[in-house]
């Protein structure tokens, strides 16, 4: 028999997939790092793992104990993943302008969710920040991994996670292109990676215009998951040899290309992470392996990004540009 004892047994040691169409006038080699393939559908599986490990060890979670982090996302899910199969409570905190469907993933999972709401100043007692922190103090062994500043969420990417793209590319890699949320991603992998080369290996953010790693002050844009408007310090700000800027609609063409040019249906940080790469790729040498890690899978972008209508309504979609179909013909 060949079995996996459980969920948590397959997280990380994702595919490589090379980019085929997307592609097309580029001689280097492009190829994603697709994290859809985590059991709980996103990159953020591996932090969330590492993270409880070690807050174990420390003692900071112990049987029985409840773990309440502000998301909505992917983290939740990775987290409530891993505290199901060890026993233990989540409670997450998100603000109510995050879609019911969202929360009711995370429900799936086991977790309670905590909505608060988004129209009220971050010192008010009833803001996201305010409510979690509240939680955390007040219920009996309650651990907050936050993210945001827990070093083993870079340091899951420095020895996972890098490890993996050096040994799957067999050392050739010579750019890796990553999004910047926390910065988890991109400060592991990266720090690995060069040191692994030399130094050769060049590293490469993608950031939401208008976010801070690109020099923005925080102005809003609709690609979720990665920019910020301020600095964690789970970022290394001395990581990146380059940050490039992708505007929202170049991302979210590009997200609906890779699912209908490469078979990958993946979330809006991948399509911004791909512009990026394939700026890249393009002033790269024809002998150059470009590496972009895609975080997460498309689903829970359907009735956006996926949709004709919403793309259109913020101007992302002309409507000459949603295709004909076949009502049009009959
Ligand atoms: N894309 C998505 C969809 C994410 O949820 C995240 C995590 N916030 C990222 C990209 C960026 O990863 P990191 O936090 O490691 O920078």
């Amino acid at each position: 028999m060949r079995y996996y004892d459980n969920v948590v047994e397959l997280i990380g040691n994702t595919p490589l997939v090379r980019l085929r169409n997307v592609t097309e006038g580029i001689s280097a080699t492009v190829l994603a790092k697709v994290e859809y393939f985590n059991p709980g559908g996103s990159v953020k599986d591996r932090i969330a793992l590492r993270m409880i490990e070690e807050a174990e060890k420390a003692g900071l979670l112990k049987p029985g104990g409840t773990i309440v982090e502000p998301t909505s996302g992917n983290t939740g899910v990775g987290l409530a993943l891993v505290a199901q199969l060890r026993g233990y409570r989540c409670v997450f905190v998100c603000p109510d302008k995050v879609s019911e469907d969202k929360q009711n993933v995370l429900r799936a999972y086991g977790a309670e969710v905590v909505v608060c709401p988004t129209a009220v100043a971050p010192e008010d007692p009833r803001s996201y920040y305010n409510v979690s922190d509240r939680l955390a103090r007040e219920i009996p062994g309650a651990w907050k991994p936050d993210q945001y500043s827990n070093p083993n969420n870079p340091v899951s990417h420095y020895e996972q996670t890098g490890p993996e793209l050096w040994d799957q590319t067999g050392g050739r890699i010579t750019h890796f292109v990553a999004g910047v949320g926390t910065g988890g991603t991109i400060s592991g992998i990266g720090r690995y990676l060069r040191e692994a080369s030399g130094g050769s290996v060049k590293i490469i953010g993608a950031d939401p215009e208008g976010s801070v790693y690109s020099g923005g002050t925080g102005r809003p844009y609709l690609v979720e998951g990665v920019g910020e408007d301020f600095w964690p310090e789970t970022y290394d700000r001395g990581i990146c040899d380059e940050i490039i800027e992708v505007s929202d609609k170049e991302s979210f063409i590009l997200t609906r290309r890779l699912a209908r040019e490469e078979g990958l249906l993946v979330g809006g940080s991948c399509g911004m992470a791909v512009a990026a790469a394939l700026e890249v790729a393009r002033r790269a040498d024809p002998d150059d392996v470009v590496v972009v890690l895609l975080p997460d899978g498309g689903r829970g972008y359907l009735s956006k990004i996926f949709n004709d209508a919403w793309m259109t309504r913020y101007g992302f979609l002309s409507s000459d540009e949603t295709g004909a179909t076949v009502a049009d013909v009959l």
